[in-house]
């Protein structure tokens, strides 16, 4: 157990963020100054006790980290603070003060340093719009975030390339996504909204009719106040789960919503054993631009181990129907860090996805996510899994072998070893909508079971958000009341561009 007391402020979920880093799942107990003293005889043969003073004098900021069983601390000052300081530039000074003292006793720091959740790129995005210079940019992110050098390179090479992409900021212009939640079975890692297709079947029609309710709502609305649909995004669950008449309806419908003239149309179509040639013809002739077949894995034992459904033979077999077809922008994702997985698997699965030459492969890093069976099943094997540096390092090395360059990067929170995710591409396959939807610099129209809407008004105010349900019979009964919501936020932007004409 970690014990944490806190001392003239109460920066909890911050510090536990970092002491999450170095203990994983061990149970954290706050207490305060006095509760501890009270209690130091017992606690001190039963937990790690870790003590945060933060002391606001008049000429300076001195935040003190100390770890009593370890018998070490580390203090920190900082004089540019002096005047005011915010709460944000404390909690910041909390979390490098303790992450500091937490790499000098486990000798360990971690490549994002006390970024937690946060998406890198964001932070890179917002010192380049104040025309910072790369080496001023790179000190940033090294002495204020800790963040290792590769990755401070790495961050500032991907916002370079996703800049073409997001500098021009058009509160009209917005991407779609659509959420089909339907799967044929669960994979053991997934927290997202996924049920099976087989077990809810007296519900998809009525799910896709009601899909549909709600994108024509929205559509009529945003076609009346001149909104522009750059890019489409399908996702799920599985789309491809549904029928190629289910399906057929869903796509002419979306594009007579939304005009038919998108820059990029994705589909995911992350299942093999839901994919046949009847539904890639609809796909195809939809005007969908961007495939996603997503093994995982490239190891039929992995598969197996991981709730998936189907065999390598089936995501080659379902690969090169798709280039049949005519598809020649396909993505892949992998994922490290799978249960049993060793180096040579990694090897074995890039090769693999090698000789069919996708033109993005997008690398994520193994979550163990609280919805999900991994753990639930507490498979710590996964947790503990100090080899998933190691692939991510020589995934990078194969990447750049093979002229894929990294377009957009993401992270997670309970990532195996605080890494990240990687999205790789071709030159000219970047996936706008993925760049779009990361760095939140565009609204997002979101529909579906579970689907958010992201209201992007200016780049400086925070977003705002509509949720959806996430159950489908509660999605199902209650779609018209989101649907007003989604009106109602979506208004702000129409309000906005009155009150700034
Ligand atoms: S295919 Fe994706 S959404 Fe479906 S169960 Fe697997 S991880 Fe979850």
């Amino acid at each position: 157990m970690i014990v944490l007391v806190t001392v003239n402020h109460n920066y909890t979920y911050e510090l536990s963020d970092i002491i999450r880093m170095y203990f994983g799942k061990e149970e954290i107990k706050f207490l305060s100054q006095e509760a501890l003293e009270k209690n130091q005889s017992f606690l001190k043969a039963e937990a790690k006790i870790i003590i945060c003073t933060l002391t606001l004098e008049s000429k300076n900021v001195r935040y003190k980290a100390e770890m009593t069983e370890a018998c070490q601390h580390f203090e920190n000052t900082e004089e540019e603070l002096l005047d005011a300081p915010n709460e944000k530039q404390l909690k910041h000074l909390a979390k490098k003060t303790l992450y500091k003292l937490l790499s000098q006793i486990y000798n360990k720091t971690y490549p994002w340093g006390i970024l937690s959740g946060i998406r890198p790129i964001k932070i890179v995005h917002k010192l380049m719009d104040k025309n910072m210079s790369d080496n001023n940019i790179e000190s940033v992110l090294r002495q204020d975030y800790l963040i290792a050098p590769d990755r401070a390179d790495l961050a500032l090479e991907i916002a370079e390339r996703e800049r073409t992409y997001i500098s021009q900021y058009n509160p009209k212009k917005v991407s779609v996504y659509v959420g089909i939640p339907f799967c044929p079975s669960r994979c053991h890692y997934c927290s997202f909204t996924s049920n099976s297709i087989q077990s809810c079947s007296k519900y998809v029609q009525v799910y896709v009719d009601k899909l549909l309710t709600e994108i024509k709502e929205a559509a009529v609305y945003m076609k009346d106040n001149s909104f522009e649909v750059e890019t489409v995004y399908i996702g799920g669950g599985t789309p491809t789960s549904l029928t190629a008449q289910q399906l057929e309806i869903l796509l002419s419908s979306i594009n007579d919503c939304f005009g038919n003239s998108f820059t990029e149309f994705t589909c995911e179509a992350g299942r093999p054993d839901t994919i046949t040639e009847e539904k890639l013809h609809v796909l195809k002739n939809a005007g969908v631009s961007r495939l996603s077949i997503n093994p995982q894995t490239m190891n039929d034992e992995t598969l197996k181990l991981i709730g998936r459904a189907h065999s390598v033979k089936q995501i080659i077999d379902s690969f090169r129907l798709a280039r049949r077809i005519g598809f020649n922008n396909i993505n892949m994702d992998i994922i490290l860090g799978l249960p049993g997985e060793t180096m040579e698997h990694l090897r074995n699965t890039l090769i693999s996805i090698k000789n069919l030459d996708p033109e993005s492969i997008t690398v994520h890093t193994m979550a163990v996510k609280r919805a999900s069976i991994l753990n639930e099943e507490n498979n710590t094997d996964v947790l503990n899994n100090n080899m998933a540096e190691q692939m991510m390092e020589y995934t990078k090395s194969f990447m750049k072998h093979n002229q894929m360059h990294p377009y957009y990067l993401y992270r997670q929170k309970h990532m195996v070893q605080n890494l990240e995710n990687i999205g790789y591409c071709k030159e000219g396959f970047e996936c706008i909508y993925n760049i779009q939807i990361i760095e939140e610099r565009q609204t997002n129209v979101a529909f579906g079971a579970d689907a958010v809407t992201k209201l992007v008004t200016d780049l400086e105010a925070g977003i705002e958000r509509q949720h959806n349900i996430k159950e489908l019979k509660l999605y199902i009964d209650n779609v018209e009341a989101m649907i007003q919501k989604k009106l109602t936020l979506l208004n702000k932007i129409q309000h906005k561009e009155i009150s700034n004409s």
